[in-house]
């Protein structure tokens, strides 16, 4: 699709064009960057200038090659024109434009599936993180972490709407999940790329990144980074978002426990019913046979009964648990976002 549709994209006949898995393919000419750098953008028209002039400046210092996938996730103001002259000048940016607004979470998935590095760095557009803090990730993914997380100890928002929920819910969810981390929900965090491709994310579970790799037996370390207050455009979220957390976080915790095994909990708890009514059928039936007494009017053979079927129905809901939990995992590779266009010069073929 030519990139000049999108001044007109009302009039354009919307064509079905949602790509799925293709987005780590393509004809690569030259050698992938050392690092790539993804941002999600929604209506950030004013922040694409300073956010270029700051990331490539504090990039290029750094001794590494790298790229930009920048995503912009339906923003309806100027954003992507914008992106359009950081393209047209610089073709390390790469930039995704997803059909409508997905979300965070959709939008870091779309350039995580796009990312060609070995070390992905996820950063907000609004430069609230400062991009000069990439060099201190990196350097502790150098040393052996598989994730570097950004933890802004000075955070520059309000405390009542933002501060405290997020202290809250960060304490709840260090809690529920292996993993000690003050600042779940600092964008700026570095991965080793294979940590963020083998995750399937929905909803808004970008920030439980960490807590759900922590199940694949990653080290996760975390590194105190500048927080800076917004200086154009607003935030995307307002208080609602902390519920939505706290929603997420059951969802996590209960999977992080339960998901890849239900056969070890429903079939345990079967095996050992079951188990109690063959014992009780097997003293009934040497009541019956050896003692020769009537059983007929016994309570015990109807708990034995019930024992033996309860806990054979408790073993194949386990088994049937488990075929679900593989459906989940094996054919979860639908993507959760479509691409509209992009300008990338990583994908000719
Ligand atoms: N963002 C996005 N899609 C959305 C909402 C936000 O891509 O639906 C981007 C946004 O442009 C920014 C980052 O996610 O780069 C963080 O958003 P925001 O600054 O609004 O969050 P806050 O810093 O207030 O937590
Ligand atoms: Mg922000």
């Amino acid at each position: 699709m030519s990139v000049n549709t999108y001044f007109k994209p009302e009039n354009t006949q919307p064509k079905v064009q949602v790509f799925t898995q293709d987005l780590d393919a393509g004809t690569i000419e030259e050698p992938p960057p050392y690092l790539s750098v993804v941002v999600p953008v929604y209506n950030e028209e004013d922040n694409i200038e300073p956010l270029y002039t700051e990331l490539t400046a504090a990039l290029e210092e750094l001794d590494c090659t790298f790229e930009v996938v920048v995503v912009d996730d339906g923003s309806q103001d100027k954003s992507y024109i914008q992106l359009k002259k950081v393209y047209e000048h610089d073709p390390r940016w790469r930039i995704l434009r997803l059909r409508r607004n997905f979300g965070q979470t959709a939008g870091l998935t779309a350039g995580f599936d796009a990312a060609r590095g070995q070390v992905i760095v996820t950063i907000d557009a609004d430069l609230q993180n400062d991009p000069r803090d990439i060099g201190k990730l990196l350097a502790k993914i150098d040393e052996g972490y598989d994730i570097a997380s950004g933890w802004r100890m000075d955070r520059k928002e309000s405390f009542l709407i933002r501060r405290l929920p997020s202290l809250l819910a960060n304490r709840l969810i260090s809690r529920t999940t292996h993993i000690q981390l003050h600042d779940y929900g600092c964008t700026l965090k570095a991965y080793r790329s294979e940590v963020v491709k083998n995750i399937r994310l929905y909803g808004e579970l970008h920030r439980f990144i960490p807590a759900i790799a922590s199940s694949m037996g990653v080290i996760v370390c975390e590194v105190p980074v500048n927080d800076r207050a917004r200086r154009f455009g607003k935030s995307k979220y307002g208080i609602w978002r902390t519920f939505r957390v706290i929603l997420d976080l059951i969802t996590v915790s209960f999977m992080l426990r339960f998901s890849t095994k239900p056969l070890h909990i429903f079939g345990g708890l079967g095996f050992v019913l079951s188990s109690l009514g063959v014992l009780t059928a097997i003293y009934l039936a040497y009541v019956r046979l050896v003692l020769q007494e009537g059983i007929n009017d016994r309570p015990l053979l109807l708990l034995a009964v019930l024992l033996i079927i309860v806990g054979v129905q408790m073993i194949s809901m386990g088994l049937v648990a488990e075929m679900v939990m593989r459906v989940y995992y094996e054919t979860g590779n639908r993507a959760i976002y479509a691409v509209r266009e992009r300008m990338d010069q990583a994908f000719k073929g």
